[in-house]
């Protein structure tokens, strides 16, 4: 099937064909495709009104919420991209985002506006357009109402999202249909920044429809199919399997603000969903959870995790307690979320040598090669730099043609990842490139480590670094957390990889945290691990 040029076309065949299903469901809450569309609609009504226009560069800080998904699908219809933008970030994050891509409008909950964006917003002089949503406030049941029939009230410096939608939906005229086209700009995704300063990675409406297209086929998820939001939608993963994917299929998206694994887990009983997909943090959560029971994943059809190193060791544990296999992905914000997934009923296997599990094969499209430092390919089973060229890389960065050069020559992206191809066709990461820890000249890939480190009982997330060390230059440390209701030793832990894995690997210093650093897409940050020393 040839994907539709952009995700807003799979919303309007959506809306045609389905509308009065319900496209969203937020605890209470319920809007069918035609309220969904109505409401967006307003907005776009709202941005045109006030000068917005096509190209034109909307700042959307929302969490997961009806509101995220109003706000993307109405600055799509006026035309203009969508750059999503982590609300926990703080004004001099924002601040770099809303300067670097030039933003006029911001779409973001009330309280982040008062907290600090009115005056980031002020300072930086493109941001003509604010409209604020009181997202935060329909966390509870009780307020879920508020969705369809609350008074938000009035906003200094800011109109409310709704109130706008409810109030122009009668009153302004419909902007005309942008006519978006597969290479149109939809998105400046800046990347989540485990790895330094933010760049913005510019997907077009082509590559998301692609991808989203290819994840729900690819996995046989049923038309009308439920999704669960459980990545961020402002992550790339999240706005792609599971907000582009649901649409594609005129599915139901459920949201349930951000992650909380007792929130999460009463969702799944709630909405039944067959589809999420998150990092491999999020399930260590949902499992270490007092109240989780085979029964919250009856539904799953597929639980992929995605965005993060996917540890055998969790794989097995988690179906041996809950059930479900869980199905791993790789990608990246330059490739749109996914390029490579294990295909529907195939276990992804792991490679004997180094124990790491594969993280699936390329689609159909889409060509991976690994290459040495000089960018010739190398030999089946070898490491080297993971490049890819598909439909879902981006066509480069914001305004930076000399980093787009760098990573994205030809149109083969550059992952910045080491991994290798076996000789059936799936792919294994080792590790980042940069995060090699150089131990008196060996090579230690600090995944490896973690790998073992997650097969003892009483490991529940583990990170490796390396740590500066005067006699050999870098030394292997591990940082861990403690699964609740056990015990252990850091010298235990040290002495456990010590037989398992070859002398010049293994841990020398083993820390235990009540709980590892993470980005707000759940990712580990070994770099301010690392930052600790
Ligand atoms: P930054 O680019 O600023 O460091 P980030 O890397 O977190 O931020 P993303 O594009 O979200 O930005 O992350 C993609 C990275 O996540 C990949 O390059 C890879 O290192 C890692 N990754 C994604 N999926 C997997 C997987 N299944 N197994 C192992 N690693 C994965």
């Amino acid at each position: 099937v040839q994907p539709p040029p952009s995700p807003l076309h799979a919303f309007r065949a959506a809306v045609r064909r389905a509308p009065e299903r319900t496209a969203l469901a937020y605890f209470d809450a319920r809007l069918s495709y035609a309220e969904t569309d109505a409401l967006s609609d307003s907005l776009a009504a709202h941005l045109t009104a006030r000068g917005f226009t096509r190209g034109d560069r909307a700042a959307v800080m929302l969490q997961n919420s009806p509101h995220f998904v109003l706000a993307l699908l109405g600055v799509w219809k006026a035309g203009g991209v969508v750059v999503p933008v982590n609300p926990m970030y703080k004004a001099g994050e924002m601040r770099h985002i809303l300067d670097d891509a030039e933003v006029t409008a911001v779409i973001c909950a009330d309280h982040t506006w008062d907290a600090f964006l009115r005056a980031t917003a002020a300072a930086t002089p493109s941001v003509r357009i604010a409209l604020t949503a009181h997202e935060a406030g329909l966390q509870t049941r009780n307020d879920a109402r508020v969705l369809r029939d609350g008074n938000p009230g009035p906003r200094e410096g800011a109109d409310d999202l709704l109130a706008v939608a409810r109030t122009a939906k009668h009153l302004r005229a419909v902007p005309a249909d942008p006519d978006l086209a597969a290479d149109d700009l939809a998105l400046i995704s800046y990347t989540s920044g485990t790895s330094g300063t933010p760049k913005g990675a510019t997907n077009t409406h082509g590559n998301i429809s692609y991808n989203a297209e290819r994840q729900r086929t690819g996995l046989g998820l049923p038309d009308g199919a439920t999704y669960f939001a459980l990545a961020p939608l402002f992550h790339i993963t999240g706005m792609v399997c599971e907000l582009a994917a649901c649409i594609a299929g005129a599915g139901t998206l459920a949201l349930a603000y951000r992650f909380e694994a007792g929130v999460v887990l009463d969702a799944f009983r709630e909405h039944r969903p067959a589809f999420t997909v998150g990092p491999s943090t999020a399930y260590m959560a949902l499992m270490a959870h007092p109240d989780v029971s085979r029964d919250h994943f009856a539904s799953f059809h597929t639980l992929s995790s995605g965005g993060a190193p996917l540890p055998p060791a969790l794989v097995e544990t988690f179906h041996t307690a809950l059930g479900p296999y869980l199905h791993n992905g790789y990608g990246l914000t330059e490739c749109t979320a996914p390029c490579a997934t294990v295909p529907p009923g195939r276990r992804a296997p792991v490679d004997k040598v180094s124990g790491t599990l594969a993280v699936g094969v390329p689609g159909p499209d889409t060509v991976v090669r690994i290459l040495d430092e000089h960018g010739a390919e190398v030999p089946f089973g070898e490491p080297g730099e993971i490049a890819v060229r598909g439909p879902q890389v981006v066509p480069g960065y914001w305004r930076r043609p000399d980093a787009t050069a760098a990573a994205i020559p030809d149109g083969e992206l550059r992952t910045g990842d080491i991994g290798f191809m076996d000789t059936d066709g799936w792919l294994y990461v080792v590790d980042r490139k940069k995060d090699m820890i150089n131990a008196s000249g060996f090579k230690v890939w600090p995944r490896e480590v973690e790998d073992v480190l997650y097969t003892h009982p009483a490991v529940r997330e583990a990170a490796v670094v390396g740590v500066p060390d005067a006699y050999r230059g870098e030394s292997v440390k591990a940082y861990v957390s403690l699964r609740p209701g056990t015990a252990a030793e850091p010298a235990d832990l040290a002495a456990y990889c010590k037989e398992r894995l070859a002398a010049y690997k293994y841990p020398r210093v083993v820390e235990i945290l009540p709980e590892l650093p993470k980005t707000t897409s759940g990712k580990i940050l070994r770099r301010e691990l690392r930052r600790r020393g």
